[in-house]
């Protein structure tokens, strides 16, 4: 199951700040109100919890080789 992620680097915001959640989505809304509320002085209320869920996006997770050695140093990938 692919988790949700909310990132709070895409939130403009006065304190800057870096914080991503993920998780199950009910998790994440959870979780992301609460900083809301905590850290971004946003009030916990049915609406702000339904712009959380709207933002979430699916959690992508870098690509990791299966097997052999890391790339060099420098080498670009072309993803
Ligand atoms: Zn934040």
């Amino acid at each position: 199951m692919t988790r949700k992620v909310v990132d709070c680097r895409e939130y403009p915001s006065e304190s800057h700040c870096s914080l991503a959640i993920s998780g199950d989505e009910d998790e994440v809304v959870r979780a992301a109100a609460e900083h809301a509320v905590s850290v971004h002085h946003h009030t916990d209320s049915p609406e702000l919890r339904k712009q959380i869920r709207a933002s979430l996006k699916d959690e992508v997770l870098p690509a990791i080789p299966k097997s052999g050695p890391p790339p060099p140093e420098g080498e670009i990938f072309d993803l």
